[in-house]
């Protein structure tokens, strides 16, 4: 498969940091530097919550967030 990319949230600032999901080196967090994911030489492991994924390079899009409910 290919890789995609992971929304991470960091554990201790809860900060969104999208990460790739085959990460070659330790990821921190951008606002407090705790790490975020770590290389296995495989998918990376990572620290934090996954709370999306993110298969495309889209970081500025935010449809998905607003998904319809169908109602009845
Ligand atoms: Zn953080």
């Amino acid at each position: 498969m290919a890789g995609n990319f992971y929304k991470v949230q960091c554990p201790d600032c809860d900060n969104e940091q999208v990460v790739f999901g085959k990460a070659a080196t330790e990821v921190a967090c951008a606002v407090c530097g705790a790490t975020l994911a770590r290389p296995t030489g495989g998918d990376a492991e990572f620290e934090g919550e996954v709370i999306e994924t993110v298969e495309r390079r889209s970081a500025s899009s935010r449809t998905e967030s607003d998904e319809t409910v169908e109602a009845q």
